[in-house]
């Protein structure tokens, strides 16, 4: 590995060829030392870095990045996103409750997207004034008038179309094809703006799209974009104005190339969909999840055990797929890093937990530099959808979170204990 000549770029790499891993120029030793393993450490500079590349691509046009809290939802990353400007993509009541806890002055710079809201969640957001609701159905159109004329509030709303546009990836997050049970078909959209215009609480407020995720071409965005671009001068035409285009997020990462070069990577984008809006003035967002805090994060592990069996080498750490379960679900690939190097030869190992399945496994048939039991190993790229998804299978308290700013880390989320776990029960 070598080092960034942009240090935030990549946050985790030694200080010095062949020295121990770093997050900037905090030691990784010393946060599992203090802070205990498995650990999530991530960088606030990255995560900033990373918004800064979608602010200054977009930066011609009237914009908001909502960031998909989905992702990584821990209130600290919130917190500091919606400091610098950022507004939210939701999925549900408890994500608007995370964002109003960390940063109640950004309910007016949320979007609740989701097909099944229920009458609980739309009040939640009305009462908190949310900026928009992306309707997915015919019958959630209803249910938000018939909320907002019960609350007496007036809801400002998009309707998530579905482009019918393949995009690359997995197809468990794939969205944008109409086998999919996300939006709804171009040509009911125009009906269903036209039916709201009759209802006094309903405010058509822009029209959203979300084809998919992890996805490292440009071209389907710029393909879904056209295809919105062209429904909001029809629609136009039929006296619907439309000031907001929601692009939706899911631009992808790599997780393979450790220089992959993400300011290159939203350029591209940014192309694309500004190629497509040629000529479109009004309000562009965009909700970037996986891209903003994917390679802001590592999963910090101790070595339990390596176990030899047959021609089989195990490393046995003490995360496992409840804690990061991306591998196991998508067949993801994370790098894995020794997190102090010792000399000696690569070898082909497979990384797993101690969680009663085989489907607990890091990586298969890695090469991986020598491990002994005590040694810590890095999951690079962990910090999109590992906390979020983690669980508590086995009954296994989850992992504590660290966030690193500049020179300094801090505990933004201490370890479960058995204690929290059992809270909850009655015998
Ligand atoms: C999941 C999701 C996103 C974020 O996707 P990423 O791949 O993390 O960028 C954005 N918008 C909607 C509607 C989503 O469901």
């Amino acid at each position: 590995m070598t080092v960034s000549s942009k240090p935030f770029s990549r946050p985790f790499h030694p200080p010095q060829p062949g020295a121990a891993l770093h997050c900037g120029t905090v030691s990784l030793e010393a946060l599992a030392k203090q802070f205990g393993t498995p650990l999530y450490v991530y960088s606030a500079d990255q995560i900033l870095e990373r918004l800064a590349l979608f602010q200054a691509a977009f930066a011609e046009r009237d914009r908001l990045i909502c960031y998909a809290v989905k992702a990584n939802s821990a209130l600290a990353i919130l917190k500091l996103l919606a400091a610098h400007g950022a507004g939210f993509d939701i999925v549900s009541g408890g994500e608007l409750e995370r964002v109003l806890a960390a940063a109640p002055e950004a309910a007016e710079r949320v979007v609740f997207s989701g097909v099944g809201k229920t009458a609980a969640e739309i009040d939640l957001a009305l009462n908190a004034g949310i900026l928009s609701f992306n309707v997915e159905s015919e019958g959630e159109l209803d249910l938000l008038a018939a909320r907002a004329q019960k609350l007496r509030k007036h809801a400002r709303f998009a309707i998530r179309v579905n482009p019918d546009v393949f995009a690359e990836t997995h197809p468990y997050i794939s969205t944008g094809l109409h086998e999919h049970k996300f939006g709804v078909a171009m040509k009911t959209a125009l009906a269903m703006y036209k039916r709201a215009a009759s209802s006094k609480w309903l405010e058509a407020h822009g029209i959203s799209v979300h084809i998919g995720s992890q996805i490292a071409s440009a071209e389907p965005f710029g393909a879904a974009l056209e295809r919105v671009h062209k429904l909001v001068r029809q629609l136009a035409k039929a006296g619907v104005e439309i000031r907001v285009i929601d692009a939706g997020g899911g631009l992808g990462i790599d997780y393979y190339n450790r220089s992959f070069d993400p300011g290159k990577r939203v350029q591209a984008y940014a192309k694309a969909v500004n190629a497509a809006l040629d000529g479109f003035s009004g309000k562009l967002l965009i909700e970037p999840g996986r891209f903003l805090v994917a390679q802001a994060g590592a999963l910090v592990t101790r070595v339990v055990n390596v176990k030899r069996s047959g021609k089989k080498t195990f490393v046995i750490t003490d995360a496992a797929m409840n804690d990061l379960i991306r591998p196991a679900l998508y067949q993801a690939h994370h790098e894995i890093v020794p997190v102090k190097p010792r000399s000696g030869k690569a070898r082909a190992v497979d990384v797993v937990g101690p969680v009663c399945e085989t489907g607990d496994f890091f990586a298969r048939d890695r090469e991986l530099a020598p491990v002994e039991p005590g040694d810590l190993v890095a999951l690079l790229d962990a910090g999109a959808y590992g906390m979020a998804q983690s669980s508590n299978y086995n009954t296994r308290p989850r992992p504590a979170e660290v966030l690193v700013e500049g020179r300094t880390a801090r505990l933004i989320r201490r370890r479960e204990t058995i204690a929290d776990l059992l809270a909850p029960e009655m015998i």
